[in-house]
């Protein structure tokens, strides 16, 4: 079970992509699944910003059952999960136990940490479960490491409080720790 995590816009959906890739090339079956609830750029593929795109099954609470007995029916060669930030925790122990019951790698992408810097409720499960991690590096407009995600709502002004789970119109920006205390986005903001 591996947790590969980042800030946005570090490529993590361009790495899925890859990583299935790889694994198609060597005549080797993967399933795809990403979280119900962001369905920004499609409703059932995984989109990364280089232009790839495939299609996935949702999961999430209702369909985790189903899924698992999917998994347990069909060999593959690893299942690889998008947009893990957005699981429940019961969702994730439960195909922690796919992983456990059919000998089935299972890599779970997603953010550790919201915009208000907080663990979300399904990366603090992941880091408490998975027995392989890995992180996606990207750099702020400063040229040190990206650690967190700045939001900006629409009227421009930095959000830093609310609902952990917010999409919409709204623009993330991956900066350094530092900038995203001083809530800056580039030099000149
Ligand atoms: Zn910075």
């Amino acid at each position: 079970m591996y947790f590969i995590y980042a800030v946005m816009n570090a490529g993590k959906s361009t790495e899925l992509l890859q990583i299935d890739h790889n694994y198609l090339r060597n005549n080797m079956q993967t399933l795809l699944l990403k979280s119900s609830v962001d369905t920004r750029h499609s409703d059932t593929e995984i989109v990364s910003r280089l232009g790839l795109r495939k299609k996935a099954m949702l999961l999430d609470d209702d369909s985790v059952d189903a899924i698992i007995a999917h998994i347990e029916k069909n060999n593959y060669a690893c299942v690889l999960v998008d947009e893990s930030h957005f699981l429940t925790k019961k969702t994730i122990w439960k195909l922690s136990d796919a992983c456990d019951d059919y000998d089935v790698p299972i890599m779970f992408f997603g953010l550790k940490t919201d915009y208000m810097g907080h663990l979300f409720e399904a990366s603090k499960t992941l880091l408490e479960l998975a027995d392989n991690f890995r992180e996606l590096k990207t750099v702020c407009w400063c040229g040190k490491k990206a650690t967190m995600n700045l939001l900006q709502g629409p009227d421009g002004q930095i959000v830093k409080s609310g609902n952990p789970i917010h999409i919409g119109d709204s623009e993330y920006h991956s900066v350094c720790r530092k900038h995203w205390k001083a809530g800056k986005i580039r030099a000149d903001h």
